[in-house]
């Protein structure tokens, strides 16, 4: 995924992925976790176009 430094700089930055599932899973949305190429942290993204979202159910 392609990240502006902008966006990187705006977003909350969690230092491992389970960190971040741990936050998204808590949330209302469905969220994303990824890696961010910029500051190679982890963020989340409620936008899922492009990406596989595992079916759990
Ligand atoms: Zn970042």
């Amino acid at each position: 995924m392609q990240t502006s430094p902008g966006i990187c700089q705006r977003k909350r930055r969690y230092e491992t992925r389970e960190e971040a599932d741990a936050v998204a899973v808590r949330a209302d949305v469905t969220l994303r976790t990824y890696k961010c190429a910029l500051c190679h942290q982890f963020h989340l993204t409620s936008r899922t176009k492009g990406l596989r979202v595992p079916r759990t159910i």
